[in-house]
């Protein structure tokens, strides 16, 4: 029985009573008793408006109130909502969610009641019928006492309504071909009484039963494993695994399809769903309609409607970011996660929580299948396939014949770049071949803006961000120098702020306008384009550059990560890894492997259609294993190095982490703070605390921060450990607290 089933009025006591618990969306951690009032037959789910203080809030019922405030000192509940009560699969998710996360379960309701306006009933649309009898006098001018007078505008309009159902003002206007005057005056007159709509339905279905393109022999049996997951239901973990251009997406439309025939909802869950445009046109053609598309983008009335939509089990498909994860889906039976190894499910700030493993767990409270797809899976996912957790499906070859990209490193110690440039040689030379046989070339540089530090050649001095730990990056187009942790920003100034010397501010290394600037110079006769998140900012801008690329306005694209995303050019056929080296440095557990799937995801751009591809990184390190790994090809035997580095250390997957991040205005209590923590901190066999120690963004936004890292064996419990270490901890009231369960950022 499909969990939404589950939400039964019966509470099995013979006399109810009157007290009900109330979760709030704010940051408490448990719900409250209110006494039903007027409303006895409220059930959990429901929603209602409650007083807080002088305040009321909208809050969710959670179940029979527990009695343990004297009943006098309890408020009633004010109104039941009349919207479909939050899903039993939702609520136990947000419980989860919330035990795991170290989080006030209020705080993650919040993030399920994101819309609170899509509560209130939809507004009905105005319309107009006939008044009785007025039909039947229609023919009867002749005899005054009761025929109508109607000059011929106004017999139009009774005429079309005649016909057919009630309509808005305007649709009737149109359809008698009159102005809305008209309208009204019969309105006036009594002619026409109005009566109220249901709004119409915001989504189309998607239509299950359109054939996809015939797959091929391995496409097909991964197709059909998924099918099947979906048609049995019952939770399933799926990692679809197969090279880019493999037909991964083409594969989970047929689960999808299969989905929409058996009645019941989907999400997938995309990475960087602002800049999909491809993929929605795609699935457009496929099942003839758009899915519904969640993400904070969406302006107030298309979440309100959207809301609703996947509420009342209108929406079939959604498309969305990480939060789409918290929609109140009454029939959802099947989430596909693509891209799972992207860094982006991670949500750090707020409620942090790794969007790809709540999925997993949304998928087993529903009992329905999941489906991970990647090129390069993550080595958790890789290891729940080990452990038999999750099954894997594999497609290892590119669509329809195409091969995979040449891939070859440029030892930059060889052949490097002329000095104050960063192109070498031989990039310079395969550039120009590819110009030169009107084929696209695109570069990646992991870096926005022109120049990622600028100093003073006087004295040394380094531009800084003043709220951060940090140097300003200087952005050329923009005429500013900017913060990328705090979003700082300032003119370049005049002379240097340490030792006044006027004019003599040099840029240090490249970023990607510097980088199109040696570009220019080189090939004066190339049309470039930049794409960064400061080019690309919406849906709109990541459509329209997207369509220059395949309608060839441009010959040479650079850009930072987010030309990784997905894109499909057909006339790309060299990828330029300016640095290769650069998401290698730094402590991240994670390092190798990241910089792997990103620069594989790069390098997949290459190539995709008829003509082959070539990927050249510049490197100054080739004999590192992820410069040897993306040349051979052999992921595998990396992702098992990787893993064995891994499991020697205990690091994740094979041990658990935690941060705690300790911040406030004031250093020093911070500082005390966090050496409190720190002598407290749990003990015993196979735990290990790190700190506390600044934190690499020692200063954020103006807060001091410091880090404590907890690390524990698989089969312990951080959450218990923590919980067990902060009860006896208070914690000063400028010292903010942040948990990281499983932590992917280290700053
Ligand atoms: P992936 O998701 O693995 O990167 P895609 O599903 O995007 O791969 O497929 C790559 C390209 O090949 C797309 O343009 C897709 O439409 C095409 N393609 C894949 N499989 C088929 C198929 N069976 N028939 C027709 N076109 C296909
Ligand atoms: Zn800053």
């Amino acid at each position: 029985m499909p969990a939404h089933h589950a939400n039964s009025r019966a509470t099995g006591a013979a006399a109810p009573r009157p007290l009900v618990r109330v979760l709030l969306p704010l940051p408490l951690p448990e719900p409250y008793d209110y006494r039903a009032g007027a409303h006895p037959d409220l059930a959990p789910g429901d929603f209602v408006v409650v007083p807080l203080g002088r305040r009321e809030v909208i809050g969710v019922v959670w179940g029979p109130g527990e009695g343990a405030v004297e009943e006098a000192r309890l408020k009633d509940v004010v109104e039941r909502l009349d919207a479909p009560p939050m899903p039993e699969v939702l609520r136990r998710f947000v419980e989860w969610v919330a035990g795991y996360t170290l989080s006030p379960l209020g705080a993650v309701l919040r993030m399920a009641m994101s819309v609170p306006a899509a509560l209130a009933p939809p507004r009905p649309i105005a319309a107009w019928r006939l008044a009785e009898g007025v039909a039947g006098r229609l023919g009867s001018e002749d005899r005054e006492s009761q025929g109508l007078r109607l000059t011929p505008a106004r017999r139009r309009v009774v005429e079309a309504l005649a016909g057919g159902p009630p309509r808005s003002a305007a649709e009737i206007a149109r359809d008698a071909g009159v102005g809305v005057g008209v309208v009204k005056g019969l309105a006036e007159a009594g002619v026409l009484v109005p009566v109220s709509l249901p709004p119409p339905a915001a989504f189309a279905r998607p239509d299950g039963q359109r054939q996809g393109p015939p797959l091929s022999p391995p496409q097909a049996v991964a197709a059909g494993a998924l099918s099947a997951a979906v048609t049995k239901g019952g939770f399933s973990a799926t990692l679809l695994d197969g090279v880019t251009g493999s037909g991964k997406t083409e594969v989970y439309f047929e689960a999808i399809a299969a989905a929409l025939r058996a009645g019941r909802q989907v999400l997938v869950l995309l990475p960087e769903i602002a800049l999909s445009a491809q993929w929605l046109e795609r699935f457009t053609m496929r099942f003839g309609t758009r899915p519904a598309v969640w993400h904070s983008d969406l302006t107030a009335a298309e979440r309100r409607v959207t809301w609703r939509a996947v509420a009342r089990g209108e929406a079939r498909v959604v498309v969305g970011a990480r939060s789409a994860l918290f929609l109140p889906y009454p029939e959802l039976g099947l989430i596909v996660v693509d891209e799972e190894h992207d860094g982006a499910f991670k949500q750090e700030d707020g409620v942090i929580y790794q969007a790809r493993d709540m999925a997993v767990v949304r998928a087993h409270l529903g009992g329905i299948p999941i489906v991970l797809v990647s090129a390069t899976p993550s080595l958790e996912t890789m290891q729940n396939v080990a452990a038999g957790r999750y099954r894997a499906l594999h497609l290892p070859d590119r669509h329809a014949g195409a091969s995979l990209p040449r891939v070859e490193a440029i030892d930059m110690r060889v052949n490097p770049p002329p000095r104050q440039s960063w192109l070498s040689p031989v990039l310079r030379q395969a550039l120009a071949g590819t110009l030169a046989a009107g084929e696209q070339a695109m570069l990646f540089l992991n870096r926005r803006g022109y120049a990622p530090l600028t100093l003073c050649r006087a004295c040394g001095h380094r531009l800084q961000c003043p709220n951060c730990t940090a140097w300003l990056v200087e952005h050329r187009l923009s005429r500013r120098l900017q913060c990328h942790h705090c979003g700082f920003m300032t003119p370049l100034p005049e002379q240097c702020p340490s030792c006044g010397v006027p004019g003599k501010f040099a840029p240090c290394g490249p970023g990607v306008e510097r980088l199109a600037e040696e570009v220019a110079a080189l090939f004066p006769q190339a049309r470039s384009a930049i794409m960064t998140s400061d080019t690309i900012t919406g849906p709109l801008s990541a459509a329209e550059i997207v369509r220059r690329v395949q309608a060839r306005e441009v010959d040479l694209l650079i850009g930072t990560q987010i030309v990784a995303k997905g894109h499909h050019f057909p006339l790309l056929t060299l990828v330029g890894i300016v640095d290769a080296d650069l998401g290698l440095h730094g402590g991240d557990l994670r390092a190798a492997e990241r910089t792997y799937q990103l620069l594989h995801q790069v390098a997949g751009r290459a190539g995709r259609a008829e003509r082959p591809g070539r990927v050249l990184l510049q490197t100054y390190d080739p004999n590192h294993p992820v410069m040897q790994t993306l040349v051979s090809g052999d992921r595998d035997r990396f992702l098992e190095n990787e893993a064995e580095d891994r499991r020697r250390s205990g690091m994740p997957p094979f041990g658990r982490l935690a941060a705690l991040i300790l911040s406030g205005p004031d250093g020093d209590s911070v500082d005390a703070a966090a050496r409190a923590l720190g002598r407290t901190a749990p003990q015993g066999d196979g735990i290990l605390v790190l700190g506390p120690a600044p934190a690499p963004l020692a200063v954020l936004r103006g807060r001091h921060r410091r880090r404590l890292l907890l690390k524990c064996r698989r089969d312990q419990s951080p959450q218990a450990l923590i919980r067990h270490w902060l009860a006896e901890v208070k914690l000063p009231g400028n010292v903010r607290l942040q948990v990281d369960i499983d932590p992917y950022s280290f700053l």
